[in-house]
């Protein structure tokens, strides 16, 4: 078979890294797992021996002999032929994830996954991505990404993964990562989702500013002009003068539901 790097396929061939990434996941026999990418099924396997029911999402029909050698064996294994990024994971009765990932869609992957109700995800991602997903406020790898990913969820490194434990060989090294869902209760109350990502983007344009300069120079990204904005700054209680990057992910909220409140009031 040919390996398609479309499809980012590089496959676990470490039986210890996959032992450890399913371990992360702390699976009991009640549990309901949805992997993403079933590859030769290394990872089904181990997630089968040890879960309820494991649901798998595979675009590349060629992949159907493994598919089929691993649903002889287990009946609890159900493969889902299709696009991860438009199977609607609300068809699916699942409470954990565990998934070597495409890196070609980690990113948006991620999110829709976040949009979903669950109660962790174990995750493998290229190395660089995964240590700005687990950045904390205050250091070099600490971006958009951390706080958006960080709303949702806790988010723990779990371990560094060489291209060697992979086969064909990745050129970067990788990390998994877990994600502990927060519950729909917990999750910080925002005025507007669509506003706070907007706001993200506006400040971690210019992470190293103050917040004040960082949002007057990015002002079109929140749909305003930097005249009406310097004016609506001056009434927010927030202090302006910290540096994007020291902002933690409830000062961004804070600062998103005042900034939304204030826009909406001029426009009342
Ligand atoms: N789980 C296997 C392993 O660990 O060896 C395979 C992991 S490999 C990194 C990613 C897998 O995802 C490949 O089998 C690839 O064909 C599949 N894939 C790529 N894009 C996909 C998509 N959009 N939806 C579903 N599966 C996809």
């Amino acid at each position: 078979m040919r390996y398609s790097k479309k499809l980012g396929q590089c496959f676990l061939r470490d039986k210890n890294i996959v032992k450890k990434a399913v371990d992360a996941a702390h699976l009991n026999s009640k549990d309901k797992v949805l992997e993403i990418g079933l590859g030769k099924g290394i990872l089904t396997e181990e997630l089968a021996e040890r879960a309820k029911k494991v649901y798998v999402i595979e675009l590349d029909r060629r992949l159907e002999p493994f598919a089929q050698g691993i649903t002889s064996r287990y009946d609890n294994v159900e493969v889902i032929w299709g696009d991860a990024l438009k199977v609607d994971f609300n068809t699916l009765d699942f409470n954990k994830v565990v998934a070597n990932l495409p890196y070609q869609i980690s990113s948006p992957i991620t999110f829709k996954l976040l949009k979903h109700n669950f109660d962790l995800a174990v995750l493998m991602y290229q190395y660089e991505f995964a240590r700005r997903m687990v950045a904390k406020r205050g250091t070099e790898d600490y971006g958009r990404l951390s706080v958006a990913i960080q709303y949702y969820g806790d988010v723990e490194f779990i371990c560094k993964v060489p291209p060697k434990a992979f086969f064909p060989r990745p050129k970067v090294y990788s990390a998994v990562v877990k994600i502990t869902k927060k519950r729909p209760e917990d999750m910080l109350p925002l005025e507007d989702t669509q506003f706070f990502e907007d706001l993200l983007r506006a400040l971690f344009q210019h992470k190293n500013k103050i917040v004040k300069r960082a949002l007057l120079d990015s002002a079109h990204e929140i749909g305003l002009e930097e005249k009406e904005l310097k004016g609506l700054l001056e009434r927010l209680d927030f202090n302006l003068k910290e540096r994007v990057f020291k902002l933690g992910v409830e000062d961004i909220v804070k600062l998103s539901n005042l900034l939304y409140r204030e826009i909406n009031l001029k426009n009342e």
